[in-house]
């Protein structure tokens, strides 16, 4: 069975560039994995006559329009009088919700003004969903072929209903359920991925099967989604085909993070790691201490930015940096070396590079990145040239550098 969805998202802010959508992409996301893909998404501002121009068009298209915003008390959030307008009823007091709003504001200890009212009223025969994660409850409505859910533009309002109304709706109404599978690939970009991948998508036997791109800075995920008969298999059987084509590029997948992967794995080991960062100033610190837990495994990081600190706090030879500039493998090896020592810790992370925009050379290009990474095992080290501009350089050197302990980890009994 197919399902047509359209997204309607509202508000002028979405229209002025002050507010981005970050709703439509969140279900987007989710709805792809319960085996659908939106068909049209549209922004229409807080404005009556394109709101109703925009439902009647939505609602005649699709067999479910999820709509986000405009539920809250101010003048400008008009969703559920336009909504009455286009179905042509009147708009009725709905009194467990007024009961529900007033509530809400006797347990905040605020007074409650009288446009919050307004949120407890819906139009005639719509179903009211309670909100729990604040004031504006949502409701859905039946024209013709169509369902329409309303749920208020506030994000985590927007998810938590999202989540509680509309992705049962549509597991219901698709019956069976598709298999959906997501793998991440690092060191990889997309348009490689993209031609390694086409076997498989090509492959006869995985007609029908839906293959998508997930962009996600450095990462590339993949995801495809099985319908049934025989769902699972076949998605674990595409998943053996994409692991064999890109081994140990793919770290994980699922709702997997690498930080908190290897924060995991290094936890499980007893062991810790000691970071020497240059060009990413402190960015893989932050990558691993977002983790909860990371206090087991990370110690010490140093931000040596200077040569005078890379030689005093790390111990870099002043002859190393003298004959190789501090942008230069052996730097890099010294300082994953360095940090190591000073941390007392089983695996030591040296980063030094050329962000840009300025400071390149033609030997030494902006983009040019060492990444080093010292261990039981000795020390290892890979030079990166990369093509963007500074903010995406240090990222991109941030998370292959953790991506070198993640493979040395897999590789070290
Ligand atoms: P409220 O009761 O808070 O007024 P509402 O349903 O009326 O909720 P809006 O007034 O449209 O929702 O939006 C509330 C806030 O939620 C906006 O100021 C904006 O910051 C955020 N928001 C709205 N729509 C979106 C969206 N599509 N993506 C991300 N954020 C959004
Ligand atoms: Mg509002």
């Amino acid at each position: 069975m197919s399902l047509t969805v359209e997204l309607l998202a509202t508000g002028d802010e979405l229209l002025t560039g002050q507010v981005v959508d970050t709703n439509s992409p969140w279900l987007m996301d989710r709805l792809w994995d319960a085996g659908v893909m939106v068909r049209r998404k549209t922004l229409v501002g807080d404005d009556r006559t394109a709101l109703e121009a925009a439902l009647r068009e939505t609602i005649g298209r699709a067999d479910l329009v999820v709509m986000s915003g405009g539920l809250g008390p101010t003048e400008d959030d008009l969703t559920a009088e336009c909504v009455a307008r286009v179905l042509g009823v009147p708009l009725e007091l709905h009194a467990p919700s007024l009961a529900a709003i007033e509530e809400r504001f006797r347990r905040l200890g605020r007074p409650m003004t009288p446009n919050n009212a307004k949120q407890a009223r819906f139009p005639r025969g719509a179903t009211v969903h309670p909100n729990r994660w604040g004031t504006a409850p949502a409701f859905t409505v039946s024209v013709g072929q169509a369902t329409l859910t309303c749920l208020p533009g506030v994000p985590a309002e927007y998810q938590g209903l999202a989540a509680e109304v509309v992705l049962p709706w549509v597991s219901a109404r698709l019956g069976a359920v598709p298999a959906a599978r997501v793998l991440k690939l690092i060191g990889i970009g997309e348009s490689a991925a993209d031609q390694a991948m086409r076997p498989v998508m090509d492959d006869p036997s995985w007609r029908g099967v839906r293959f998508g791109y997930r962009a996600h800075f450095p990462e590339v995920h993949l995801k495809w989604t099985v319908d049934p008969p025989d769902a699972e298999p076949r998605a674990a059987a595409i998943e053996a085909a994409v692991r064999a084509i890109f081994g140990e590029a793919v770290w994980g997948g699922g709702k997997e993070e690498l930080a908190a992967l290897v924060v995991a794995r290094l936890t499980a080991r007893g062991q810790k790691v000691a970071l020497a960062e240059s060009c990413t100033g402190g960015l893989l610190a932050s990558l691993l201490t977002a983790v909860p837990g990371a206090s087991a495994v990370l110690d010490l990081g140093v931000v040596a930015y200077a040569d005078a600190v890379k030689a005093d706090v790390l111990g870099v030879p002043g002859a190393l940096l003298a004959a190789h500039g501090a942008v230069s493998e052996p730097v890099a090896r010294a300082m994953a070396e360095g940090v190591r020592r000073a941390g007392q810790a089983t695996w030591g992370i040296g980063i030094t590079g050329i962000a840009g925009p300025t400071g390149g050379t033609p030997a030494k290009p902006v983009g040019t990145v060492h990444l080093a990474l010292a261990g039981p095992g000795g020390t290892q080290a890979v030079a990166r040239l990369y093509r963007w501009g500074r903010e995406r350089v240090r990222v991109a050197a941030a998370f292959e550098a953790l991506d070198l302990l993640r493979r040395a980890l897999e590789h070290t009994p």
